[in-house]
């Protein structure tokens, strides 16, 4: 007999839980998961090899506890006067995520969120016992300062996430959203801005906010715009005491010496490793334009993919794209599918593949 999950003497809390999965195939054609599917430029490859050959001579020896090379490249990164003081940096940002809720969720205490929105928020929220709340957004997924205040108010959490640019939607999210959320709130309040690069150049990032908001946090990701998702590095920006707090939950050495040489090395290049990113931006407004125009409705998008609604059968258009070796995202959203921005010709396989499986109903 095999043993399952409820044979095990799993915590009470974790019985029922379903784990990320998003579906993993070999298809030609992957758009599910927003990755950059750019690969690396081979001149930039080159130097991320010559730095990782480096830290291998001394992969002996622990690496740098404090990865201060790297710290201070990301202060560089986002500008605004910040120092390596103000940064962390983990494994993906979904590492970064969980110890800021290891620090200020736990047992007994509660995180927030608008729904629709990143899944994994519930799931690292209950992975350290805490309590996961969600509220709602308008019709067009938007949240307005005024909204945003009174939910937090009443739900009080000891975490608020706000996903700017939201993800699965694309929807952006303004700067007053943000200020009138931290007002609300006694809390942490977390700015997740995996899809920063993505939103119109003059487009403010929450980092500007930090000044005088020590219980602000800003995250971003290598894994969006940098074409870094295998690396597995995401950061941070913070007061330099909320990161005291992240020092008491990492593991000892959690950022490996190989990752540290890699994503500082990649980082050097940042102007380059950017540079697909306009090219993917308007990959990302043909997709909407092309949609609408088969008769759904593509919601506003300020990341690399795209929101539609108008899918008759999400399950069958899914399974339809499949077939034809394209593989996009059901999210779940009733009547929706979301869909990643590729190369040109990625997005067109996905366009003429969606156009020939019949029109939005
Ligand atoms: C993709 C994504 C991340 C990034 O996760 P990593 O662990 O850095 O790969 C974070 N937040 C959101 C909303 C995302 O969509």
């Amino acid at each position: 007999m095999t043993t399952r999950l409820d044979d095990l003497p799993l915590r009470d809390d974790l019985r029922g839980m379903k784990p990320y999965g998003a579906p993993q195939a070999a298809l030609p054609v992957a758009l599910n998961v927003n990755e950059n599917t750019h690969p690396v430029p081979d001149d930039v490859a080159g130097d991320i090899l010559d730095a990782v050959a480096r830290a291998l001579r001394d992969v002996n020896r622990y690496p740098d506890r404090e990865f201060t090379a790297l710290r201070e490249a990301f202060a560089d990164y986002l500008g605004e006067g910040l120092t390596r003081e103000q940064i962390w940096a983990g494994n993906g940002s979904n590492e970064v995520l969980q110890h800021l809720l290891q620090a200020f969720a736990g047992p007994g205490r509660t995180a927030f969120s608008f729904d629709p929105t990143y899944s994994m928020y519930p799931l690292l929220t209950r992975g350290t016992g805490a309590r996961w709340v969600s509220g709602v957004r308008s019709h067009d997924y938007t949240v307005s300062p005024a909204s945003a205040a009174e939910q937090i108010s009443e739900v009080r959490p000891d975490v608020t996430f706000l996903c700017a640019p939201n993800n699965p939607t694309g929807t952006p999210m303004s700067l007053d959203v943000i200020e009138a959320a931290y007002d609300a709130t006694e809390g942490i309040v977390i700015v997740d801005e995996a899809y920063q690069e993505f939103a119109p150049h003059d487009a403010p990032s929450a980092v500007s906010l930090l000044p005088g908001r020590e219980r602000l946090v800003v995250s971003r990701t290598m894994s969006k715009a940098f074409a870094f998702a295998g690396a597995r590095v995401g950061y941070l920006a913070a007061d330099p005491a909320l990161i005291d707090a992240l020092r008491l939950v990492r593991l000892p050495y959690h950022l490996s010496a190989l990752t540290q040489a890699a994503a500082t090395a990649a980082l050097g290049h940042a102007d380059t490793m950017l540079g697909m990113v306009d090219e993917i931006v308007s990959q990302r407004d043909r997709i909407s334009a092309t949609v609408e125009a088969l008769g759904y409705q593509a919601h506003e998008s300020w990341t690399n993919f795209v929101l539609f609604g108008g899918v008759a059968d999400p399950a069958a258009t899914w399974q339809a794209l499949y077939d034809r070796g394209v593989l996009i995202r059901d999210i779940g959203i009733p009547h929706h599918l979301r869909v990643t921005a590729g190369t040109a010709d990625e997005t067109t396989a996905f366009l003429d593949a969606l156009a020939s499986i019949g029109s939005g109903s």
